[in-house]
């Protein structure tokens, strides 16, 4: 079948020790998933009612390419995350089961116009410029289950310039990767190429042209790259 114009590009992340590359479907993310960040934030924690916004697939940033300084902000912000590959989908699938979906873990940044977030709680108006921006999400090579298992009491941890700026163990999510996957899988129906971030821990602060930045999961993932 023709398309009246060229369909927009296939948006993929590369795979540690694999020639293939993972095909990425859509992208969830998780806020307020470690109990100091949402703290800073001034909020608390539901339990019964976790907070999840998207991103577009076309917002990740792979292979460590430069993230230009989005326009329209005066504070973008970091939030380092972990983040996780799903290679099989489904709806409402159980707290047991979630993990069996996972294809492999990396590392990313949710990137946010903090200042337009800031006006949107105010106002009560949606995430989506806040959050959802173009060249929002640059997340690392991905690895796979097969290779390295499903990380636990592990380093998550953000150095800008060379200083750490955020550091936490994984284990302090509110939420865990099975139960994320599961909340999720209520309110969408989850397909292989999904990729979900999973929250922040304190210490956010902004970024600007000419930094450096170096997020790892442990000694799993590493993502380096720069704002230009
Ligand atoms: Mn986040």
């Amino acid at each position: 079948m023709s398309h009246l114009f060229e369909p927009s590009a296939a948006v993929s992340l590369p795979i540690a020790g694999r020639g293939e590359r993972f095909p990425v479907h859509r992208i969830y993310c998780i806020g307020r998933n470690y109990l100091d960040h949402a703290r800073e934030m001034g909020m608390t924690v539901n339990r019964a009612q976790p907070v999840f916004f998207l991103k577009p697939a076309d917002a990740l940033v792979s292979d460590g390419a430069d993230v230009p300084y989005p326009p329209a902000t005066a504070d973008l912000h970091h939030e380092v995350e972990m983040v996780v590959a799903l290679a099989k989908g489904g709806r409402d699938i159980a707290v047991e089961h979630a993990l069996g979906h996972v294809f492999g873990y990396g590392v990313g940044l949710d990137l946010t116009r903090r200042d337009l977030q800031a006006a949107a709680k105010q106002a009560g108006m949606p995430w989506d410029s806040a959050k959802a921006f173009d060249h929002s999400a640059p997340v690392s090579t991905l690895h796979p289950v097969a290779a390295v298992g499903h990380p636990a009491h592990t380093e998550l941890r953000l150095e800008v310039n060379g200083a750490v700026r955020q550091r936490t163990d994984i284990d302090a999510m509110v939420f865990n990767v099975a139960e994320t996957i599961h909340e999720l899988s209520k309110l969408w129906a989850l397909a292989p190429g999904d990729l979900i971030f999973t929250g922040t821990p304190a210490g956010v602060a902004a970024l600007v042209r000419g930094d450096r930045f170096r997020a790892t999961l442990g000694d799993i993932a590493l993502l380096e790259g720069r704002i230009v």
